[in-house]
């Protein structure tokens, strides 16, 4: 018998007997979790082909121009990303193409926040009421009992991010870029360009920061706060990180590719109510309605939804419905829903017959 065969003999031996120190190599020590409720990857990946083909050729909607940057992107890019809680990947079409990921980040400046300042402070300084207006609304401002409204319209995001602790606008930057990427798992960064074409147009969220200042319902300098919540608006993702970050949440605030924990676990059913009753605008209830996942959208083209313990699936179109929303990752995310059974109201999505 050759050494190799004795340690195999060994090692087999060894792993025999109960309680006994066994000298299996680190790389045949798998740790890999496997979900008990992720989908199989077969059917992922049937199910993202069909729907990349049945809506590739949609042209409905209109890539968002008041942000100058964003009217001249490809209106045809379209990718799909599905990252499950047990990490498996599977994407189709255009998911390396970085684009910005505008009003998703407010998601996770919500977290940020929270890991800070706990849930309780940041329901009582922002608020979480569908303000029944478009995003970025001073109406709402003026007529909401909170003024902020809640984390993901534009007077809330804004607030949100005057909540986040820093001693300098950098600081609080530096820490949220630090945040969003661990939640995606790897280095963002800033899409230089869409910063500045939305820093020089941005006159309608430094009138809604000044509108928060009259009621004392912004934390931090309102300028200030405008400018860190424009550079994190421009911060650049493509589909595969969007839906890592998305996965993030659905695996309880733990990234699931790199197994660390990004956000507190009892912080997570308010981030995931908060998407359900706004993350796609006065769009939300029929969303609820329809697809029954919570999810943001953001004006570059990006939705991402989450189920629960199962994973997430960001799609990037850039055209938009009129409430801002991508046309194509809403049909999409609907009929990926529809076929994994994700709805979470409905009780056979948790294996009910
Ligand atoms: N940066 C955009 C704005 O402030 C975000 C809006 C969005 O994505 O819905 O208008």
């Amino acid at each position: 018998m050759n050494v190799r065969r004795v340690s195999i003999v060994l090692l087999m031996a060894a792993a025999l007997v109960p309680g006994c120190f066994c000298p299996i190599p680190a790389s045949a020590q798998s740790t890999k979790v496997v979900s008990p409720v992720a989908p199989r990857r077969e059917q992922v990946e049937a199910v993202i082909k069909e729907a990349y083909e049945k809506y590739k050729n949609d042209t409905n909607g209109k890539n968002a121009d008041y942000i100058p940057y964003l009217a001249k992107v490809d209106s045809k890019l379209f990718g799909i990303a599905i990252v499950t809680t047990d990490n498996q990947v599977v994407t189709v079409g255009d998911v390396t193409y970085s684009f910005s990921i505008q009003s998703i980040s407010k998601v996770y400046s919500m977290a940020l926040a929270m890991e800070e300042q706990g849930p309780a402070k940041v329901l009582e300084k922002i608020g979480s009421e569908p303000t029944g207006r478009p995003f970025n609304s001073p109406n709402a401002v003026v007529d909401m009992s909170t003024h902020s409204g809640n984390p993901f319209v534009n007077a809330g995001a804004i607030a949100t991010v005057s909540l986040i602790s820093g001693s300098t606008a950098d600081e609080k930057w530096n820490k949220i870029l630090d945040f969003y990427s661990k939640a995606a798992g790897e280095k963002l960064v800033l899409i230089d360009e869409v910063y500045k074409s939305e820093a020089a147009t941005n006159t309608g969220n430094k009138a809604l920061s000044y509108l928060l200042a009259k009621y004392d319902r912004i934390y931090a300098d309102p300028f200030e706060s405008v400018d860190v919540y424009t550079k994190q608006c421009s911060v650049g993702v493509n589909a595969t990180q969007l839906a890592r970050m998305g996965a993030t949440l659905a695996n309880n605030g733990v990234n699931p590719a790199t197994g660390e924990r990004v956000i507190k676990a009892e912080d997570i059913p308010h981030i995931l109510s908060t998407m359900m009753e706004a993350g796609l605008y006065d769009g939300s209830g029929t969303w609820a309605w329809n697809v029954g996942l919570p999810a943001k959208s953001g004006v570059g083209g990006g939705i991402v939804a989450i189920a629960p313990g199962k994973g997430a699936i960001a799609v990037f179109a850039p055209p938009l419905d009129e409430a801002g929303n991508s046309v194509k990752a809403q049909e999409v995310i609907r009929y990926v829903a529809d076929k994994l059974n994700y709805n979470i109201f409905s009780p056979s999505s948790v294996g009910f017959k």
